[in-house]
């Protein structure tokens, strides 16, 4: 085979034929070339392939304006090789996927695939792990160790991440010769244009596995789970993320593993209240223990702690207790525990408590209610008599 004739020719039509116009020619040429009209008549078979080739791009809006831009260029796999008449990709490769390979599927004038590509071969960190961790109040106060389980990629352990069949190796891509970037050469209206552009035969890898390791199908990694002991430090808030460095998805290329991001979650105490490094909490005394005062034993992130309620205390009245808070958070230190009385109102009463308590109210004298008549004179003051 010569030098190709141009399509137009081929199909004898005007270069700016209609769709129409390419149709009916076609139709008309196919039915004097078809080989079942000439058998053994390798002139017509010949005509035959030409012309099927010719109308397969001219009726094709977008593979006729590339042809009529860069002629056999951008359509015939054989230009600039040897002209064998074969195809070089073999067996019956769409045009489509020749365009794909010359033009790297986007326009021919801009989106090469990504031609100015770092080296695909650079070691690259892995991705960042998500996993969530619930913890207890008391765990997040004093800190804990924790074991949990999440999934992350890990390097295939049978291929050792290369890809290829245990046995086998990844050869050096013929295409790019392994530099996973091919040079393209095109003519445009500006003149001759050379980029760069990701080698489609090899991904922009260099590299071409022929035998796929079957553990991960030639990706070189594998999806795992995997079990880890972390510490949880002391001090660690409800909905704060913990960074585990170094658990997350493992590396390309050598390169390192990302981080284990944790959520964690604080399960809520049933008495104990967080704010800041503080914890706040109720402590329910009787009315006899608010007037007169005594022991009471209140809870602790450490154990019970027994405080002397002193005469005379009121509801709403806060007591603290130093350095009982939670553990600072990377710092040094606690917070405080702050304690709230509340009145417990006996209820239930049997006749004899309500006689006493009849008993008591009749004889509590003026004196005694000194700090009621001030809230009986600012009610009088506010609402009059
Ligand atoms: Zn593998
Ligand atoms: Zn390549």
């Amino acid at each position: 085979m010569a030098d190709k004739k141009d399509y137009y020719e081929v199909m004898g039509v005007p270069k700016n034929a209609s769709e129409d116009e390419i149709k009916k020619a076609y139709r008309k040429l196919a039915k004097k070339y078809h080989p079942d009209l000439h058998p053994g008549d390798k002139t017509a078979e010949e005509k035959f392939k030409e012309l099927n080739e010719a109308y397969e791009v001219l009726s094709d809006k977008e593979k006729r304006a590339r042809y009529d831009q860069f002629g056999h260029a951008g359509v015939d796999p054989n230009f600039g090789g040897g002209a064998t008449g074969g195809n070089p990709f073999g067996g019956d490769m769409d045009f489509g996927d020749i365009f794909d390979t010359f033009f790297g599927g986007g326009s021919p004038f801009g989106g090469f695939g990504g031609g100015r590509r770092s080296n695909p071969n650079a070691p690259r960190r892995g991705a960042d792990a998500e996993a969530a961790l619930v913890i207890e109040f008391e765990e997040a106060a004093k800190g804990c160790r924790k074991t949990i389980s999440y999934d992350k990629v890990e390097e295939c352990p049978d291929c050792h991440g290369s890809g290829a069949k245990a046995g086998t190796s990844a050869k050096i891509c013929t295409v790019c010769g392994g530099t996973g970037q091919v040079r393209v050469t095109q003519n445009t209206f500006m003149g001759v244009v050379q980029t760069t552009r990701a080698c489609d035969h090899c991904g922009g890898t260099g590299k071409v596995i022929e035998t796929p390791c079957p553990t991960c199908r030639g990706t070189g990694h594998v999806r795992k789970k995997k079990t880890v002991e972390i510490n949880v430090p002391a001090g660690i808030d409800d909905r704060q993320i913990l960074n585990v460095p170094g658990q997350g998805n493992a590396g390309v290329n050598g390169g390192p593993a990302g981080d284990l991001h944790l959520l964690v979650n604080v399960r809520p105490h049933p008495l104990f209240e967080r704010r800041g490094n503080d914890i706040w909490c109720d402590m329910p005394i009787t009315f006899t223990q608010a007037a007169l005062g005594g022991e009471v034993v209140v809870p602790t992130l450490d154990g019970k702690v027994s405080y002397q309620v002193r005469e005379g205390t009121q509801p709403g009245d806060v007591f603290k207790l130093k350095g009982k808070g939670i553990t600072k958070l990377g710092g040094r230190g606690c917070g405080d525990q702050y304690v709230r009385m509340v009145l417990e109102v006996p209820k239930n009463l049997t006749v004899k408590q309500k006689e006493l308590l009849k008993k008591f109210e009749d004889s509590t004298s003026e004196k005694n209610y000194q700090k009621r008549k001030g809230f009986f004179d600012k009610l009088k003051q506010k609402f009059g008599e």
